[in-house]
């Protein structure tokens, strides 16, 4: 017989396991507090000027899980996309992830890519044998002058706080590049969906095993009421903060529209502290296949999440550790609760991971049910 269970959140996390537990033969009734499914990932067409707009900012979808690219392309049509950035520094414009082209631009010189990694390791510390905070790695890996003009600032403004309380991890995301290439994404798989996320996730909802709230809040006393509860809000939240919150940052987006094209590309990072925003993102260029005239275009704005805000990116300050463990052994102590996506786990995760950890959250749950076994509260750990 089929469990009755419940998912908490209509983001990418919580479609994904609903559709793979409906397919299962699971009743499953999805509860989500906005008004509208795929969370953060939500999409919609622009009435004034057409253009398709990622409301909560850019998503642009990249992989190198065969698995997870053809499970997307299963329920949208993915259309080749290269994400390319742009950053503008002390009055100019760059190419961003730190490239040869970067490196050449902003020293003034014409080094091929053997002189310029051996030009940078000079710049870098090498005494940092182990580089644990977002500086320290800057230092060893860049060095001093590029890490001031493309990180410092903008890496103040996200997060609010000084690069030197930031994991190391945080900066593994944006890799040195000795070559030309600006392909802001190593995975071989890129795209973003034709129609927008929105009918991706819409699609994936849609099954007659799976019941949508929309606009109705999650509380702890429906855990009972069924066999397993996935639950992809924030971690501190399910706890109602009783140990305090953990740090998230938020965005604030001021929009303007503009009679043709504001800046050339999608997105274009403000590098310098002066600038009190972190990027402009000219939506149209997200779907390069369409025409548009008219531009519709979001400043971003980074401050730290208060009660009412929706958290956007977990901080996980260096310091913060023992707060996150002792929500992680609360969590742990659920026997019915398995928390899952970017903020039921507190961790910087992509889409493609979220999908991935997702399935995996799915197949798992069958397994332990045929087994007798208790599914584990975390799918990896979020410390
Ligand atoms: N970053 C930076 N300068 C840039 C772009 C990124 O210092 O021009 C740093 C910043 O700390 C940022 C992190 O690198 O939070 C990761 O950047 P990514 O583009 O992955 O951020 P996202 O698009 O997820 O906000």
């Amino acid at each position: 017989m089929g469990s009755r269970l419940l998912v908490v959140g209509a983001g990418l996390s919580g479609a994904v396991i609903s559709r793979e537990l409906a397919n299962a033969g699971c009743e499953v009734i999805v509860v989500e507090g906005r008004n509208h499914v795929a969370g953060n990932c939500y999409t919609e067409r622009d009435t004034g000027t057409g253009v398709m707009v990622h409301v909560h900012g850019p998503h642009i979808f990249h992989t190198d899980d065969p698995e997870v690219w053809e499970y997307v392309n299963a329920f949208e049509t993915f259309l080749p996309f290269k994400h390319r950035v742009k950053v503008v520094s002390g009055g100019q414009v760059y190419s961003l992830p730190v490239n040869l082209h970067t490196i050449n631009q902003f020293f003034g010189k014409c080094l091929r890519p053997d002189e310029a990694r051996a030009f940078i390791e000079k710049q870098a510390d090498g005494s940092i044998a182990e580089p644990k905070t977002f500086e320290e790695q800057a230092m060893r890996f860049i060095g001093k002058p590029l890490y001031e003009a493309f990180f410092k600032g903008y890496t103040q403004k996200q997060w609010g706080c000084e690069p030197s309380e930031l994991p190391a991890s945080l900066l593994k995301r944006l890799p040195i590049r000795f070559n030309y290439d600006d392909n802001y994404f190593f995975h071989s798989f890129q795209g973003m969906p034709q129609g927008g996320y929105t009918p991706m996730i819409e699609r994936m909802l849609d099954h007659p095993g799976i019941t949508v709230h929309l606009g109705k809040r999650f509380e702890r006393g429906q855990v009972q009421e069924f066999d397993h509860v996935f639950y992809s809000g924030p971690l501190d939240g399910y706890f109602e903060y009783e140990m305090g919150r953990l740090g998230y940052r938020t965005l604030g987006f001021e929009r303007f529209t503009y009679g043709g094209d504001f800046q050339g590309c999608a997105v274009m990072n403000y590098a310098d502290a002066s600038a009190p925003f972190t990027r402009i993102t000219e939506h149209k260029h997200f779907a390069p296949w369409e025409e548009h005239s008219r531009s519709v275009c979001y400043r971003e704005f980074s401050r730290d999440c208060g009660p009412g805000d929706v958290p956007y990116y977990p901080i996980r300050l260096v310091n913060e550790k023992a707060l996150l463990a002792a929500y992680v052994t609360r969590a742990e102590q659920e026997t019915s609760v398995t928390f899952v996506g970017r903020l039921g786990t507190y961790r910087y995760l992509d889409m493609d991971v979220t999908i991935r950890e997702a399935l995996d959250a799915a197949r798992a749950y069958l397994s332990s049910r045929s087994a007798g076994e208790r599914m584990p509260a975390f799918m990896s750990s979020p410390l």
